[in-house]
């Protein structure tokens, strides 16, 4: 393996760095694998990663019709937390966490994770007495949380509005310390390196669009560039699972929608850490180049078009500027936007489907960016072991059916709670 270090730094300046190998790829496509990934994101390589490394499973190709990691894995606004509710989620989201903190090393890659922490207004009493029970809850599942009261806020983020004549004064907030960010595209660049060199064929500009299933069994993928056969096929494409699923003659109980975020132009550093505003949906967070990102809720139609609308991007600056009126002159610079595959219970889908040896890994919305090594993880002990990881169990497809669905928000399964 081609390890990254400063000595290694050094050894290929000697030689102007031109000596550096590809880090995946440059493998032919074979005609068959044990396992076919269909994704290249975050979550499809890490999927493969932990097969190689956790199963001794390496006879398995990761397909992508575009670039790997340019689908939610690098449009999404990096924010990581484990600040949840229910038991299944909660657990999972910690799991995830965990690997998070020693993923730059596992990897050889820096995924640039900063435990910057993850900060939650809350903006009236309700949302106060809600946040306490979940920070409880929290620490007697031992993960960290605290409650911060205004002046213990206003001293963590100086620049934060507190006082009482805001449009939406701040009561307090939810603070998780060991939240924070990555950098997305490295996460992917990261998993497909170190699976790539555990033996794993990855594939760009491979997109698949139809199976081979021998009476209710999957057999194989057809690609842009042929058909191959496999034993087991993990569908990982976010928003567009449910177009993949209805070629297999699945209805995956999800919908898909835009969501958008944007960018500032850089400043010096201003906003320390991760902040969600939660009278009506924005946050924000400060990129290591200095950029604002900035996201709110989904766009309000069901769509493919990675596009969204400006009264978003009104929406969410109008509440971020009652929470910071110093920024109110910074100017935009960019927008972009992914599609997000939404749950009816806003919990994801993992694991079998009606077709055998066809897995999923989808339903994770705009939320899914912080579970990406525990996605990987619990797929591919899931394939290996051939039954659902304890982890992922709670989010089987199968739940609906069965009239057992997740109620993160609890208020009753609502698709844009996460
Ligand atoms: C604007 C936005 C903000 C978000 N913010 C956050 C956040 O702050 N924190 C958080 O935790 N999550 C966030 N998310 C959600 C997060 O980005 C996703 O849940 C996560 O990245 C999903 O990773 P993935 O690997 O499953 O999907 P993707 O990265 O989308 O990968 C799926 C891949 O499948 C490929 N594909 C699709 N169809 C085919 C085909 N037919 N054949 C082959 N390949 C195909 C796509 O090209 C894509 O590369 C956000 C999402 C968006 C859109």
């Amino acid at each position: 393996m081609q390890r990254y270090s400063l000595l290694s730094l050094a050894r290929h300046a000697l030689h102007d760095h031109r000596d550096w190998r590809r880090n995946f790829g440059g493998r032919p496509l074979k005609s068959a694998y044990d396992v076919v990934i269909v994704g290249g994101g975050g979550h499809g390589l890490a999927t493969a990663y932990y097969l190689a490394k956790n199963h001794g499973i390496n006879n398995v190709a990761v397909v992508e019709k575009s670039w790997l990691g340019g689908g939610n894995t690098a449009r999404n606004t990096t924010m990581i937390r484990s600040d949840y509710l229910t038991k299944a989620n909660a657990e999972y989201k910690e799991f995830a966490l965990k690997l998070w903190e020693n993923l730059s090393a596992e990897l050889n890659f820096n995924v640039m994770f900063s435990q910057r922490g993850y900060i939650d207004l809350a903006h009236s009493d309700g949302q106060m007495e809600n946040f306490t029970w979940r920070a409880n809850t929290m620490r007697h599942r031992g993960i960290d949380a605290e409650i911060l009261n205004v002046d213990q806020l206003a001293r963590l983020l100086p620049e934060i509005d507190v006082s009482p004549a805001t449009r939406y004064p701040i009561h307090g907030a939810l603070y998780q310390s060991r939240g924070g960010t990555a950098r997305h595209d490295a996460v992917a660049w990261g998993y497909a390196r170190a699976a790539h060199d555990l033996g794993v064929d990855i594939f760009e500009h491979c997109g698949v669009d139809g199976f081979k299933i021998d009476g209710h069994r999957v057999t194989g993928v057809n690609t842009s560039q042929g058909h191959v056969s496999a034993d087991t096929v993990v569908v990982s494409v976010a928003g567009h699972s449910s177009l993949l699923a209805a070629k297999a003659g699945i209805k995956l109980p999800l919908e898909s929608f835009p969501v958008q975020a944007f960018i500032s132009e850089p400043l010096k550093p201003v906003i320390n850490t991760v902040i969600n505003f939660n009278m009506g949906l924005a946050y924000i967070n400060q990129t290591d180049k200095g950029e604002l990102v900035m996201g709110g809720g989904l766009e309000p139609r069901n769509g493919y078009l990675p596009r969204g609308g400006f009264d978003r991007i009104e929406d969410v600056v109008s509440r971020i500027i009652t929470i910071f009126p110093s920024l109110s002159r910074v100017r935009l610079m960019r927008t972009w936007a992914g599609i997000a595959d939404i749950p009816m219970d806003g919990s994801p889908l993992l694991g079998e489907s009606v077709v055998k040896n066809m897995l999923f890994n989808c339903g994770w919305g705009y939320a899914g960016f912080k579970a990406t090594p525990a996605a990987g993880w619990t797929m591919a002990a899931t394939v290996a072991d051939g039954k659902p990881h304890p982890l992922a169990a709670p989010f089987s497809l199968s739940r609906f059916h069965d009239g057992y669905s997740h109620d993160e928000g609890g208020v009753g399964p609502t698709p844009s709670l996460h």
